[in-house]
């Protein structure tokens, strides 16, 4: 068994999306894992996005999964299957207006400050509130928001990381709870990486980012 079809085994058995993450790696790594059926990408910079969905094969669902400034949000706008990490009004409101220019709609995640550490973007748990708050009495046409995602700090720490994602998945489910009971396309929780994917798929993940373990080190 590939380590493709082992992760993707796994993942599978709970429910969840294996995005491959292929920042930095060049198209035949891409193409390799395409060639065995991997359809969904993750790109962290807009401008490699880019060229890999101008290059690479149309069926390709393409994940922006890093931190994004609003003047990029216009590049990807008028392919982008999911944008994982978005932290602020001002970066929805953007992704609004360029969604609707490309007559599109956009699917979302939240990204949810989980970590210790305080260099990691993400809304603090009441700022979450409030943008979900705005969403659900307001929506804006444009935008679906699909849940939530988070980071887990870098750590050895088994017992912290398992916090941190079980703080994630109970967030959502009170989320889920009070604002979107009817709402299908709220479900997913984008949390999981090389090192703790597994760990992320036991507390609840539907979707983790794989990079490393597929295409090796970076
Ligand atoms: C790079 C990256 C990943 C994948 O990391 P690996 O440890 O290589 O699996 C996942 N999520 C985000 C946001 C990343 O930037």
């Amino acid at each position: 068994m590939s380590i493709l079809e082992l992760i993707k085994t796994r993942t599978e058995s709970h429910n969840a999306t294996l995005v491959a993450v292929s920042k930095t790696k060049p198209n035949v790594d891409i193409l390799e894992l395409y060639n065995q059926n991997q359809r969904h990408f993750g790109e962290n910079r807009v401008q490699e996005l880019v060229d890999k969905y101008e290059s690479l094969p149309k069926d390709i669902y393409w994940h922006q999964i890093g931190h994004l400034q609003k003047n990029k949000v216009k590049y990807i706008a008028p392919f982008v299957h999911l944008i994982h990490a978005v932290d602020s009004w001002e970066l929805i409101t953007t992704i609004q207006k360029e969604a609707a220019k490309n007559n599109r709609i956009i699917s979302i995640l939240l990204q949810v400050k989980i970590a210790e550490e305080e260099s990691k973007f993400g809304l603090s748990l009441s700022e979450l509130e409030v943008i979900i708050h705005k969403l659900t009495n307001d929506p804006l046409a444009n935008i679906l928001v699909c849940g939530l995602m988070g980071m887990a700090s870098f750590t050895d720490n088994h017992d912290q990381v398992k916090e941190e994602f079980t703080l994630l998945k109970t967030t959502f489910d009170r989320i889920k709870t009070i604002y979107f009971p009817e709402n299908e396309s709220f479900k997913e929780i984008s949390m999981g990486m090389s090192g703790d994917y597994l760990l992320a798929l036991e507390c609840g993940s539907t979707m983790v980012r794989v990079g490393s373990l597929l295409f090796g080190s970076r």
